[in-house]
């Protein structure tokens, strides 16, 4: 049989692209590309001939059963997302998931990311960190998200788009509380930036104005120290024990 390769493409600065990258889109038969014209550029530039597939979202299911053929018949395929890794936030998992259940060998290759790229700099405690990506655009579902990962004592990772990137970061705030947080924005590229300040601050910024890719880091909260009628009887007691 072939391997699937999974292989990560830049996120804004084309030397981010590894020489394994590179390679192995050489090598391949076919790689299956989220969008076959974004990724032609790409091909171009590092004089890559291999022929291109459309895989997306939308062909996922049709796509799978002839890639696996192509893979059981010996050839190996490449799966790229338009940037960064596939899989996150973006196609891949469908594909990966079903080459792992028909025993074809899947080779990942690391590369840019997002998320990582932002935490790394960010100056918030990067373990342990939730990554999120995109929150679901429903309001009330978006809500219900929050609410199960406010008590969380870890770092969150989101993606937004710029167009909500303020409104997010309010209902962020308002179901979180005040906390520290971080925009990562235009990560490689000439205009990277990042925002760091309190929640507050972030949603001002925002509201000014948001253009470009941003990333979303909220801190942890703070722990919450109980109030006296909080804490259980017996542990008052032995507080009392211990400081008598
Ligand atoms: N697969 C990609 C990865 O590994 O990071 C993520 C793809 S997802 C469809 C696109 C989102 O990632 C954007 O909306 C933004 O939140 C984030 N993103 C991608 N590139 C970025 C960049 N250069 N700077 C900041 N955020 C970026």
């Amino acid at each position: 049989t072939g391997t699937l390769y999974l292989v990560p493409t830049p996120i804004g600065n084309l030397d981010d692209m590894t020489f394994r990258a590179v390679k192995t889109l050489k090598a391949v038969d076919l790689i299956a590309a989220e969008d076959t014209r974004n990724t032609q550029k790409l091909l171009n530039h590092f004089e890559i001939e291999t022929k291109q597939i459309s895989f997306h979202e939308h062909n996922t299911q049709a796509r799978i059963p002839e890639l696996l053929e192509r893979l059981k018949q010996g050839e190996s395929i490449a799966q790229v997302s338009d940037a960064g890794m596939p899989s996150i936030s973006d196609p891949g998992k469908e594909l990966v998931k079903a080459a792992i259940d028909a025993e074809i060998p899947v080779v990942p290759l690391p590369g840019a990311n997002a998320a990582l790229t932002a935490l790394i700099a960010s100056g918030i405690e990067p373990q342990p960190f939730m990554f999120y990506g995109f929150l679901p655009r429903k309001a009330s579902e978006q809500r219900t998200a929050l609410q199960a990962l406010a008590e969380a004592r870890q770092a969150v990772i989101f993606y937004e788009s710029p167009y909500r990137v303020a409104k997010t970061l309010t209902t962020i705030r308002e179901i979180f509380g005040e906390r520290q947080a971080v925009l990562a924005r235009e990560l490689t590229k000439k205009f990277e930036e990042f925002i760091r300040g309190s929640l507050s601050d972030l949603i001002d910024y925002a509201t000014a104005s948001a253009r470009g890719e941003f990333v979303i880091i909220v801190a942890p909260g703070e722990k919450k120290v109980p109030t006296p009628s909080e804490v259980p009887i017996d542990s008052q007691v032995q507080t009392q024990i211990d400081a008598g």
